[in-house]
């Protein structure tokens, strides 16, 4: 059984559409897909009509939360929430909520880039992400790559979009600990995405998790690409320590990283916990 419980499609960043995603999956041997976009659930429907025989999908999606971060101060944590409810009013709410703000916010920072000389136009960009789809730094990379400026992606994040200069402009994110609750309270079930991938910035630590897990987090992504071996040790312990579910995934998004899918999957065993844990919806087969 191959398991890869953490992908991004074209409803969030990808490149894949929500269909082309479950081909992928299903090109690469996996038994079991989830739908993991940021902040939205408008993939669902079409993953799910998509399904090839044999394939089985577990609905879910990567919320992005700010957390304190045990030194004072605060850490942006994602959180994969798994077989939720997505009619329920608190997490309808949040997310028209913090997808109204992210587009502000990518207005925001594309006027700054327009304000020096470079060639994108907020507007353009803004109407050309639909509502349902999380508005971010990517769909502006994209739009720099188109102009020219850069090469890739990755280069118009490593040259201008990193956290680290006038250009980037932080979000507006949920609460974690409010997200385990309304995912809680839709019937699903929440996992720390990437939780120690210190490459990516300040991270939280083994007192946040434990937090976070008396708070009701279920589980901790452990296999992931940008986890190093020591990351992963780490985790495993605190999994053990707390009784955590623990996934591993490739984290997939297209061609706007490099990682394929499948890269990295998950424990049968794992799975079943996952799927024990959700009082609401089930995994669909195809
Ligand atoms: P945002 O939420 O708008 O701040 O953008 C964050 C998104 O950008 C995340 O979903 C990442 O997948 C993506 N991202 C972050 N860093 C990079 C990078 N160096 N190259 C490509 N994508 C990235
Ligand atoms: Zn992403
Ligand atoms: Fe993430
Ligand atoms: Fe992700």
């Amino acid at each position: 059984m191959r398991i890869d419980l953490h992908c991004h499609s074209t409803a969030s960043d990808g490149t894949d559409s929500p269909a082309e995603l479950m081909r992928a999956a299903g090109r690469a041997g996996l038994d079991v897909v989830a739908i993991t976009d940021h902040d939205t659930t408008a993939g669902w429907t079409e993953a799910a009509a998509a399904l090839p025989p044999g394939l089985r999908l577990v609905r879910g999606a990567e919320l992005t939360c700010v957390s304190e971060d045990g030194r004072g101060g605060h850490c942006t944590v994602h959180v994969l929430a798994y077989l939720f409810d997505p009619a329920a009013e608190a997490v309808v709410t949040e997310y028209a909520r913090t997808r109204a703000e992210r587009r502000t916010r990518l207005h925001t920072m594309a006027t700054r880039m327009a304000a020096d000389g470079y060639p994108v136009d907020p507007h353009t960009l803004l109407a050309a992400i639909p509502d349902d789809v999380p508005a971010g730094r990517p769909h502006l990379a994209q739009a720099l790559v188109r102009a020219g400026i850069v090469g890739s992606v990755t280069e118009a994040f490593t040259k201008l979009l990193h956290g680290r200069d006038g250009y980037y402009v932080p979000s507006d994110k949920t609460a974690v600990r409010d997200a385990i609750a309304m995912i809680k309270a839709a019937g699903g079930v929440t996992v720390l995405a990437h939780g120690f991938a210190h490459r990516r910035g300040p991270t939280i630590n083994a007192a946040v998790v434990a937090d976070l897990v008396r708070h009701g987090l279920d589980g901790v992504e452990i296999d992931h690409p940008d986890h190093d071996e020591q990351s992963r040790d780490e985790l495993r312990s605190l999994a053990v320590k707390h009784d955590l579910v623990v996934t591993g995934s490739s984290d997939y998004h297209g061609t706007n990283k490099t990682i394929a899918i499948g890269a990295e999957t998950t424990a049968p065993a794992m799975l079943d916990a996952i799927a024990e844990r959700a009082t609401g919806a089930k995994i669909l087969e195809g």
